[in-house]
């Protein structure tokens, strides 16, 4: 039975089966590391580049079974984005999030810039703008969607959004990053392209820069595939490799750091050094229904906005022992930064003292000790 027959199975056991070798007697369990930029002609994928290796087609086979799609592995999370959005045709609308990761921002602000994009910015929250935006003459060709956004936590109404997009014929690509197709499958919700920086949950270990992109169309792949390969885009044996060995642990990863994250923030929102805390488990954040309803979890990113402005959040991090003060996000270890210190998130609307704080998988004791002697100063 191959797996694409056993669509019964759960995200946590594809996970671990996905994407491996034929069963055939003597053969291994994992695809190799083929150090090959070329292979033995007689194929029509004999190159790296055009994803023609092996550990490619085993990535790409493992994310398509967990997201419900055709995959395409990429050297980064911004090479899936500018094969999307770089490869529409010159002139055409793009619908965006307001607040969105910062290298989509400038990605899109570049577009803007050479004259080959138009862009409406919405709050990708309030459905009646996006529906508004999205009805606007000319049309839009794309609806790029983020969902929670980084770092604000605005939570779209997919299917609402989607069904309004296909509407007026644009396409819907959805940075998904932030959840992990165990936590959200946005094909299912009517999206077109799932995009996914692999840096983060799925490799899950800090070590690899990778992206990928996941389309439920043929057709739709296709294009992808070949902006890729024109691009240059396709990801390294090694890293794709790390990627997939990464992937085995995700739903495990993803139980932990967001069990972690649910009780981290309820003892956030009650500390009196912090202000507020923006995390979609809450009941009273503005996305929890939306979460609820659609996703399969709350996910273990969490912001919050540290009492006393933005050298105090800059102290915090400073303090913090076993949570590293670093960027990125969606590793084994919990890390934090300052958002707004970057100029692009402050411009998006990052409060100066917001922490982003992705949260790992270390035991929650020893994070919330560290917390409270970094809020306490
Ligand atoms: C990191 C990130 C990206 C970019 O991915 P890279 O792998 O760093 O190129 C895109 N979107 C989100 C939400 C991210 O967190």
């Amino acid at each position: 039975m191959s797996l694409r027959e056993s669509s019964a199975l759960r995200q946590s056991s594809v996970v671990v089966a996905a994407g491996r070798p034929a069963p055939e007697p003597g053969a291994p369990l994992n695809s190799g590391i083929p150090l090959s930029a070329t292979f033995h002609a007689g194929t029509d994928a004999n190159y790296l580049r055009q994803g023609g290796s092996e550990i490619t087609r085993a990535f790409e086979t493992a994310l398509g079974e967990l997201e419900g799609g055709l995959a395409l592995g990429f050297s980064s999370g911004m090479a899936a984005i500018a094969a999307v959005i770089e490869g529409l045709p010159t002139g055409s609308v793009i619908v965006a999030p307001r607040s969105v990761y910062s290298g989509s921002s400038m990605l899109l602000d570049e577009q803007v810039r050479l004259g080959r994009a138009l862009v409406r910015r919405v709050d990708i929250s309030d459905t009646a703008a996006v529906l508004k935006a999205l009805r606007l003459v000319p049309a839009p060709a794309l609806l790029w969607v983020e969902t929670p956004t980084n770092p604000m936590f605005e939570v779209a109404d997919l299917p609402v959004l989607t069904e309004a997009a296909h509407a007026v014929g644009a396409l819907v690509a959805v940075d998904s990053t932030w959840n992990s197709p165990v936590v959200l499958r946005p094909l299912e919700h009517g999206a077109d392209i799932v995009m996914h920086s692999a840096t983060k949950y799925l490799a899950g270990h800090s070590d690899v820069l990778m992206g990928a992109l996941v389309a439920k169309d043929s057709k739709v792949w296709a294009g992808l595939k070949l902006r890729r390969d024109l691009g240059g885009a396709s990801p390294g044996a090694l890293e794709t490799f790390l990627t997939l060995r990464g992937m085995r642990t995700l739903a495990v990863r993803m139980d932990r750091a967001q069990a972690n994250a649910a009780d981290l923030a309820r003892r956030l929102d009650a500390h009196p050094g912090v202000e507020r805390v923006l995390y979609p488990g809450l009941p009273a954040d503005p996305g929890h229904e939306r979460v609820t309803r659609l996703h399969q979890g709350y996910g273990a990113m969490i912001s919050f906005l540290v009492t006393g402005g933005a050298a105090e959040a800059e102290a915090v991090c400073d303090r913090v022992a076993l949570i590293t003060h670093a960027t990125s996000l969606g590793g084994v270890e919990s890390l934090i930064e300052r958002r707004a210190r970057y100029a692009v998130d402050a411009a998006n609307g990052a409060p100066e003292n917001l922490l982003r704080f992705s949260v790992g998988i270390e035991h929650v004791e020893d994070l919330w000790d560290d917390l409270v002697q970094a809020l306490a100063g």
